[in-house]
């Protein structure tokens, strides 16, 4: 059995798996094989997600043969998203990465993101595919558009390609989990909490084997959950077609009242009441994006997210004083 030792840092594995028995001894040979070389201590953290077939007890098993694996194993399926934050909350390393089981992550990756890591030059090194290679059309176009909405949405950059394949260190670790939000959207948050990112590419790598988790309905669900998580526009979006509505309705008004009095011609009624129908539809739209502008401010405040996030601190004595005392309160 291996053994752990205590002198280089640690950097611990995070592996999200879902019915993965037909990858997962694949991924362990694979990514010892990758990482034996690098001047770090690693630890395997499995989150078994609620797997229906053998993927708790070959788990069990690695344990029994590596003690650097260890587990988590949910009651039932809760989704990548749960996994990952349960690991991340449980991982004792100095260093995180999150990775995917069917090696589409490719471990080979690894000792480049923690060298430029560890160099201290960058907080967070993020594997991103250039291109979607051997994935389907469909599927490739819907995310494109997704990122593209995302960004305009949400005013953060999320570089196209991006995964949840990243390494970061600790700092970044406890601000991730600084973000307690139950609908979680980790590609988003990595973004929010800010820190200096390098991106690491690669050519798209097909699943190792099976097949994947994400239905169709479940990847939309994903992206609203992306999209409900870092904007409230769609919210506050009656709130335009409302003043549109309303201008036009009173300009209308305002065009058949000149004619009643410079032109002398008669009043159309239809068009008085369309042009009231429209004014009080339109206050009626201008209203809920009002609304939906306070809805949106509870919403934030709900969410308890940290207003900022420290990179790093100097302060003169006294003020770290008064900080502690203000803390101790
Ligand atoms: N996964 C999970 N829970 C789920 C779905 C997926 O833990 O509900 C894991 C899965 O076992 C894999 C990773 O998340 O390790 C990525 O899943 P998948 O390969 O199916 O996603 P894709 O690569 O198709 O986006
Ligand atoms: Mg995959």
């Amino acid at each position: 059995m291996k053994k752990v030792s205590q002198e280089k840092p640690l950097l611990t594995l995070i592996v999200p798996v879902y019915n993965e028995e037909s990858s997962l001894n694949h991924f362990y040979d694979q990514t010892c094989k990758c990482t034996e070389s690098m001047g770090v201590e690693i630890e395997f953290l499995f989150i078994n997600d609620g797997s229906e077939d053998n993927t708790l007890e070959m788990l069990r098993q690695l344990c029994r043969r590596d003690s650097r694996v260890r587990y988590l194993s949910f009651s039932r399926n809760f989704g990548k998203e749960a996994a990952m934050y349960a690991g991340l909350q449980y991982a004792g390393g100095d260093y995180a990465a999150i990775m995917d089981a069917d090696l589409q992550d490719p471990p080979e990756l690894l000792p480049k993101m923690y060298d430029a890591v560890v160099a201290g030059d960058y907080d967070c090194a993020a594997a991103r595919r250039v291109n979607r290679k051997g994935e389907g059309k469909i599927r490739s176009f819907c995310a494109d558009c997704f990122y593209k909405i995302m960004t305009r949405l949400s005013g953060m950059n999320l570089m196209p390609g991006a995964r949840d394949f990243q390494l970061m260190n600790r700092k970044m670790i406890n601000a991730v989990l600084s973000l307690k939000e139950k609908s979680r959207f980790s590609k988003g948050i990595f973004e929010w909490v800010g820190f200096r990112k390098k991106w690491v590419e690669y050519e798209n790598v097909e699943r190792s084997s099976g097949c994947s988790k994400w239905s169709f309905g479940k990847l939309c669900r994903y992206a609203l959950d992306g999209i409900t998580s870092f904007s409230t526009l769609p919210l506050q979006a009656a709130f335009i077609p409302g003043m549109i509505c309303w201008i036009a309705a009173v300009a209308l008004l305002a065009v058949e009242i000149s004619r009643f009095y410079v032109l002398s011609s008669d009043m159309r009624n239809w068009l008085l009441l369309f042009s009231f129908l429209m004014c009080l539809s339109g206050m009626q739209f201008f209203c809920m994006g009002i609304f939906g502008k306070y809805l949106g401010k509870t919403y934030e405040e709900v969410k308890h997210r940290p207003v900022y996030v420290m990179d790093e601190c100097h302060l003169s004595e006294r003020t770290e004083e008064n900080e502690d005392e203000q803390n101790a309160k």
